[in-house]
């Protein structure tokens, strides 16, 4: 018997399980039951992760990369792009004016550019600390011993979005990588105790909607205490510069079907999201978003960190102050703590498994 869509979306909000089959049923929801999915994860959002948004200080400190992914226009092969790669000096000064801004949050992100060791970067993670605030690193597949050093040296979170969960699609995208070592990187990360996000693109060429299901269930078998899910946006100097970008429709609702799965989750309205439309931060935290990652990369660097159309614009001078009254607009509160995960902790490694057993 077919169950009804709103028995579907209680149940979802109760245990927050969802067979495949239900997951895509949600994904496809348009009109009145895409309205209720919104309200659902909304109410999910509310119960575990509160009104608090935290806003995380985002540094681009380098857009060199050894990789070559079709859709970045940060890619090794890309010539037009002027590199840049920010003195560690340079990067802690921007990281002192966003803890002065109130960020509790710095994420350091770059291409996958090994020309910062993990030597360079632990002691400028130790000094970034002092600040008293929390390090998020997004610096690509890097080895466990280098995971290990700036772990040790007081980074707190790593960010690797899986992108995409079908390994025939990975294969495609991501020329001279491997599937299965970037999945091996994230399982390093959570033996090494770091809170752990990962994530998908949704409207990929070749995506399906049941990909984007099993990406979800993805995020969900790995346990992540956060996920960035953000369109698609195709870069003019890219391979992919003739392919349709993701929605704005399917991107929200992948991201409340991701609150319903992972109630605990630090979610963001992603900047890619509000790139591809306007209201796209507000739509995102009406639709089960807890996280903004506001720019503290200075010109000219932001200007460079041209990852896909609309990333590197100049922001207004008001910026800043800007997110935060976009908070309060939306009903919410800025957070004032780091805003550590919130998944029950279950093993003592924090590896995450079985999560949803400890609900
Ligand atoms: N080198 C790091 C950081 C990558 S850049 C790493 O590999 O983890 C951060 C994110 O930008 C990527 O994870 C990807 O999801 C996103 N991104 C890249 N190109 C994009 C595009 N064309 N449209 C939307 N998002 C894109």
């Amino acid at each position: 018997m077919e169950v009804s869509y709103n028995a579907l979306l209680t149940r979802a909000t109760q245990t927050h399980r969802l067979e495949k089959h239900e997951i895509i049923r949600l994904l496809n929801a348009r009109g009145e039951e895409e309205r209720s999915l919104f309200a659902a994860a909304d109410a999910v959002r509310a119960d575990w992760v509160g009104d608090a948004v935290h806003l995380r200080g985002l540094i681009e400190f380098s857009n060199y990369c050894r990789n070559d992914c079709l859709y970045c226009g940060l890619r090794r092969s890309k010539q037009q792009l002027q590199r840049y790669r920010m003195e560690p000096g340079e990067i802690l000064s921007v990281a002192k004016a966003g803890a002065k801004l109130g960020y509790r949050t710095i994420v350091l992100q770059s291409g996958d550019d090994w020309w910062y060791t993990s030597t360079k970067l632990a002691q400028l993670v130790e000094k970034i600390k002092r600040l008293d605030v929390a390090v998020t690193l997004s610096i690509g597949e890097r080895t466990r011993a280098e995971y290990r050093d700036l772990r040790l040296a007081g980074a707190d979170r790593y960010l690797l979005k899986q992108e995409t969960s079908d390994p025939a699609l990975y294969a495609r995208l991501h020329p001279g990588q491997s599937y299965h070592h970037r999945r091996q990187c994230l399982e390093w990360l959570a033996e090494l105790g770091y809170q752990v996000g990962s994530g998908t693109m949704v409207g990929l060429p070749g995506q399906t909607v049941e990909t984007l299901a099993d990406d979800l269930l993805f995020l969900q078998t790995q346990g992540v205490d956060m996920a960035g899910i953000g369109p698609f946006i195709p870069h003019p100097q890219t391979p992919l510069s003739c392919c349709p970008p993701g929605n704005t429709g399917q991107t929200l609702r992948t991201i409340a079907v991701a609150r319903l799965l992972l109630p605990w989750a630090h979610l963001p309205a992603t900047t890619a999201l509000a790139a591809l439309d306007k209201n796209g931060h507000r739509k995102g935290l009406a639709a089960g978003a807890n996280v903004i990652m506001p720019d503290l990369t200075p010109q000219p660097y932001h200007g460079a960190y041209d990852i896909y159309p609309g990333k590197g614009a100049p922001l207004p001078a008001d910026y800043h102050q800007a997110i935060r009254d976009l908070v309060r607009q939306a009903g919410r509160v800025v957070a004032t703590t780091p805003g550590h995960s919130l998944k029950p902790v279950k093993s003592k490694d924090n590896r995450g498994e079985g999560t949803l057993d400890d609900l």
